[in-house]
């Protein structure tokens, strides 16, 4: 794949996809993703926006993306549609989904010649709009890169802004109009003063698909919302029931009325689907269509038998859920639904229904966590695998704004290491361990609770080589937050742990 031409690996790719919208219009503009294209495509928001551009009679949307892993790292990305550069266009608007796709955002730039520093960019340059599931926590270390942030839910907001962005006299009236604008955000003008988050109306529900690829995970899923936001507490999670009016869910007939009679594989998206009152006839009819079907989200307090039934019908061979927090004791203080009885259950009916394996995911490193915490998982989820063979995903607990642990401590890299390196060892032989970064956890916690010194922060990691070395000396240069930042090194050191970790 590297040493394919970046035009030829464009054609053939634009040769696969389904669902495209062939379009020309006076206004173009750039819709980038700072991680490759498999991810993006993989991204329900990410289409969300690709359409409602489309949806603007004089807008034609332009994709963009970081190039693949094992393609040079400073390949300039250029659009699938016209083979343009990000510098061609008016606007480029970007998608970021968390706090580690900021250095996403600085290479799309740099790569592109467009200085990443709003500070240092001019009338010859495009302007810079963001927005996406980040704008929900903290997306203050993304000020000094962009023109302007859309908090929140934007497909609505999204065609109006870039409407003005692009057909304004001058940048300066274009930001002036803007700042006017409820849930937009113009770090130029607003300093670190962001208005609260959008909220479109019902009636725009539900986000679905409108490419699909084979050249993805989800390869050739048709992706579509069953419900927006979540009705439950947890006390880690940014899309709790506070976060928007809570759960808003989508019809059963109007989600089957978008499908189209070709999906073979259907991804029903969402915060919380299990929690949609009718998910099992939702599964079971798409099921008994012949289609493969995957969730973004099962709780365990909801998989009934009927469920996992129809969850084994629609091809599943992993039952995959979260366990969240390592103790019962833990799993109370996230303010979970989700028991032991709940897991075991959950266990038994994949084994009934003759699945393969389940799947845990879970958060370590939480507020109060001992070794005891560690010792009751390992003890507990060596009884589950008696049952049915069991893996456990790993997290690194990272407190989020927006969320009531919001300003809770990383617990160190090296106890975070050391409370995996004990599961891993009480689990040896029995159940399947990964987890992601520690490291990068903390890097993920500093820009989580930072501002915008630590987004200044990443360009300085990125321009000294990206690894974990740069952005700890990148982060420890900050005067202001030495303190904090250092007590956090020297301990040595998601939202919803249903969905996989990064
Ligand atoms: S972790 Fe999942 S179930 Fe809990 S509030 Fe968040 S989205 Fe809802």
């Amino acid at each position: 794949m590297p040493s394919t031409n970046l035009r030829t690996l464009i054609r053939q790719r634009l040769a696969d996809e389904v669902g495209r919208i062939p379009k020309q219009a006076p206004l173009r503009i750039c819709l980038a993703y700072p991680s490759p294209y498999h991810v993006a495509m993989s991204s329900l928001g990410f289409q969300r926006v690709y359409r409602a551009l489309m949806d603007h009679p004089d807008m034609a949307c332009e994709r963009a993306f970081l190039p693949d892993e094992g393609r040079p790292a400073d390949e300039a990305p250029i659009t699938y549609e016209s083979l343009a550069s990000l510098s061609d266009f008016p606007v480029v608007a970007i998608s970021v989904a968390y706090e580690l796709e900021i250095a996403g955002v600085i290479r799309l730039l740099q790569s592109s010649r467009i200085p990443p520093l709003r500070q240092d960019r001019d009338r010859r340059h495009p302007l810079i709009l963001a927005g996406g599931p980040l704008t929900f926590s903290n997306p203050l270390p993304l000020a000094p890169f962009v023109d302007v942030l859309i908090l929140g839910e934007a497909e609505a907001l999204a065609p109006v802004v870039c409407e003005i962005l692009a057909t304004a006299p001058s940048r300066h009236d274009a930001l002036a109009s803007l700042a006017r604008l409820d849930h937009v955000f113009i770090p130029e003008l607003h300093g670190d003063q962001m208005p609260p988050v959008a909220r479109v109306d019902d009636a725009m529900l539900p986000a679905y698909s409108a490419i699909r690829t084979p050249h993805t995970e989800l390869s050739d899923m048709f992706l579509i919302e069953t419900e927006r936001g979540c009705s439950r507490g947890c006390s880690y999670c940014v899309m709790r029931r506070s976060t928007n009016g809570g759960m808003r869910i989508v019809p059963k007939d109007v989600i089957l009325g978008h499908i189209p009679s070709d999906a073979r594989r259907v991804g029903l998206v969402g915060a919380a689907v299990s929690d949609h009152p009718k998910i099992v006839e939702i599964v079971r009819e798409l099921a008994e269509q012949g289609r493969e079907v995957g969730l973004s989200s099962l709780r365990p307090d909801r998989l009934s038998d009927d469920f996992v039934a129809a969850l084994k019908l629609a091809g599943y061979r992993t039952l995959t859920t979260a366990m969240d927090g390592p103790s019962e004791r833990l799993r109370d203080m996230l303010e979970r639904r989700a028991r032991v009885k709940h897991l075991v259950a959950a266990a038994e009916r994949a084994r009934t229904h003759g699945m393969d394996r389940l799947k845990l995911y879970l958060m370590i490193g939480l507020p109060t966590e001992t070794d005891d915490d560690i010792d009751e998982c390992i003890r507990f989820t060596s009884e589950l695998s008696k049952i049915i063979p069991v893996a456990l995903g790993i997290a690194p607990f990272c407190a989020k704004r927006n969320t009531p642990l919001d300003g809770a401590p990383f617990a160190g890299i090296s106890t975070v290491d050391q409370r995996l390196e004990r599961l891993r060892k009480g689990l040896r032989g029995r159940v399947d361990v990964r987890s992601t970064s520690a490291r990068w956890a903390w890097v993920e916690y500093v820009l989580a609770q930072g501002g915008i010194a630590e987004g200044r922060a990443v360009l300085d990691a990125v321009q000294a080589g990206g690894t974990f070395a740069a952005y700890r000396r990148a982060f420890e240069a900050i005067p202001s937050h030495a303190p904090r930042r250092k007590l956090a090194v020297v301990r040595e050191t998601s939202s919803c742990s249903t969905h996989p970790p990064p």
